[in-house]
């Protein structure tokens, strides 16, 4: 079979079209749409405001995938591919995906904007600085650090202990070097020595109050009341209490307003807002989809990796806030599954290449697991199977009749290959399921139950655990958040992507294990408590092989490199 050019061949190949043609599929005019450069665009705040007044009249597809391999089994190609499909099928539509970290841009995974030809473009723009959203949250995260110093170093009057500030630095790149630092050497002058540490910036809590909030008052209230340390008695100090709210959402205030770009096919794409789903919440901004859902019939939108972290948190923290689904598409490939069949970590490409269908078929109770979840959630799901190259009929086929078998309506995506016209069957049947209207989304918890409550409720029935515990410090931690008043928002807990459970080697569906909470903390702004399980790094380290080291730019400007 003939291969598909790499991204970056088809990228170059591509004609844009204006950005103004591609607002107007949505009804915008160019009054409506703030320029940078030809082919990408913010919206203007008005728009984003009109939107929420306007109310919905699009349908909400919701895609996550499988338990996935570190190299991701194609959400993001997937969700490109559908909007296409639906498009081809005479329906209006956008695709709402996160920005690219240019952590794992020049770090494993590669950039963030699709492959093959379900791409969103300018792929170089959109994986590098874009309209500068994630520069704008990093100077806003050390901004609120340095007022946070600059208040100790001046007497301290909010006496906050310095053993107990929480705020870390950002960055946005990977650089395990910074994940432990020592801050204020040199002498009183630099204010006092205490130990500090970095966060890429997609884990900082001002990308999740970005991700949540409804509008500018919003963001700035958000944005007030996140949690940066804690006084000698113990009690919160938050970004009012050391007076940067102002600032920050001055800095903030062009990011919260959606980018618009567009896929390989012409879509009309928002790419807005990035946080991680493994410690964040992990999906794109709340704004952007209520604009797509304003606009279009259709509005496709991605959560990170699998139905236990970035739907999960979709369904029971921003669908709480309005955006609910009406059906959800869970993406499997055969080497994700092959990986859990040959129960193998870490994930080895070369092994996972070997055509072998009866390990699919050994992975599968991973994939229906993941359908049990989101159909326990009340949606209806639909599997795509994103298929790659080298896949066997026989493995593709060994997933098909398994789903048929479940009744699980399940097609093949070839959108990586084929664009639009290779996920055209994924967009009949998810349109079957959306007009079914069977979506009736009951969250995992209500707000009232008891943060244990919350945290239990999802570690066994989302993870499959069969209970939790809680360490000494995570008991305490309880214990304060409830007298601090925090006990009635939603949990987002922090797990490792690779597996169901809390330990990244045990792969298929772990039974008999139990959930161990390390450590909670408010995020107050975002308007969720973090559950910390496992060993959760908030800042990644680069691989031996970076993809950075095959990244450059030619004499002419043109970037390469980027994947
Ligand atoms: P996710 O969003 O689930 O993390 P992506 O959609 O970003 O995954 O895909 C991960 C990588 O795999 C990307 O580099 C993408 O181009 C590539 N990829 C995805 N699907 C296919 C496919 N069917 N064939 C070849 N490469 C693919
Ligand atoms: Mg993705």
């Amino acid at each position: 079979e003939p291969e598909t050019p790499s991204d970056e061949t088809i990228a170059r190949e591509a004609t844009l079209e204006d950005v103004e043609t591609v607002a107007a599929r949505l009804g915008l005019g160019p009054d409506d749409i703030e320029r940078y450069g030809s082919h990408k665009a913010k919206l203007r705040q008005d728009v984003v405001d009109a939107a929420r007044e306007r109310g919905r009249r699009g349908s909400l597809v919701l895609v996550t995938g499988i338990t996935p391999t570190p190299k991701g089994e194609g959400k993001t190609v997937t969700s490109v591919g559908l909007a296409q499909g639906l498009s081809r099928l005479g329906e209006d539509v956008a695709v709402a995906v996160r920005e690219p970290s240019l952590g794992p841009v020049f770090g494993i995974k590669g950039g963030a904007a699709g492959g093959g030809y379900s791409q969103v473009l300018p792929m170089e723009d959109i994986n590098l600085h874009f309209t500068g959203d994630i520069h704008a949250l990093t100077a806003a995260h050390n901004l609120v650090s340095a007022m946070l110093d600059a208040h100790i170093h001046h007497g301290n009057e909010l006496d906050i202990d310095v053993d107990h500030v929480s705020w870390r630095r950002s960055l946005d790149v990977n650089d395990r070097a910074l994940r432990e630092t020592v801050v204020g050497l040199g002498g009183s002058a630099n204010g006092p020595p205490r130990e500090d540490g970095f966060m890429i910036t997609a884990a900082s809590e001002l990308m999740a109050v970005l991700c949540l909030a409804t509008d500018l008052p919003d963001l700035r209230r958000r944005v007030g009341r996140i949690v940066v340390a804690a006084d000698r008695d113990g009690a919160p100090v938050t970004v009012d209490d050391i007076g940067a709210t102002g600032a920050v959402s001055a800095l903030l205030r062009d990011a919260l307003r959606p980018n618009l770009v567009q896929t390989i096919e012409g879509v009309p794409a928002f790419v807005h807002g990035g946080p991680f789903a493994n410690i964040a919440h992990g999906t794109n901004t709340l704004v952007a989809d209520e604009v797509g859902l304003a606009h279009a019939d259709y509005l496709v939108t991605e959560a990170g990796f699998g139905s236990d972290l970035g739907a999960e948190k979709f369904l029971d923290i921003v669908s709480r806030q309005g955006a609910s689904p009406e059906a959800v598409v869970v993406v499997a490939t055969v080497r994700g599954l092959k990986r859990h069949g040959l129960d193998m970590w870490p994930a080895d490409f070369d092994a996972l290449a070997v055509p072998d269908p009866e390990a699919v078929r050994d992975g599968l109770p991973n994939l229906f697991h993941h359908v049990d979840v989101l159909r326990d959630f009340g949606l209806p799901v639909v599997v795509a199977i994103n298929r790659f190259p080298g896949d066997t009929d026989a493995e593709v086929d060994a997933i098909l009749d398994a789903c048929s078998n479940r009744e699980i309506p399940a097609t093949i995506s070839t959108a990586h290959a084929d664009g639009g016209a290779g996920a055209e069957e994924l967009a009949t049947l998810v349109r079957e399921q959306v007009e079914s209207g069977r979506a009736a989304l009951r969250p995992m918890y209500e707000l009232d139950d008891s943060l244990r409550q919350k945290i239990s409720a999802v570690a066994t029935r989302v993870y499959g655990a069969n209970d939790v515990t809680f360490s000494k410090q995570a008991e305490k931690d309880l214990e304060r958040l409830t007298e601090n008043g925090f006990d009635s928002l939603p949990v987002c807990l922090s797990k490792t992507p690779y597996s169901l459970s809390d330990d990244a080697s045990k792969t298929g569906v772990p039974t008999d294990w139990t959930l161990h909470v390390r450590e909670l903390y408010p995020a107050a702004g975002a308007g969720f408590i973090v559950a910390l399980t496992g060993d959760v790094l908030t800042m990644p380290g680069l691989p031996a092989r970076p993809a950075a080291l095959d990244i450059d730019v030619d004499d002419d400007g043109e970037i390469h490199g980027l994947f």
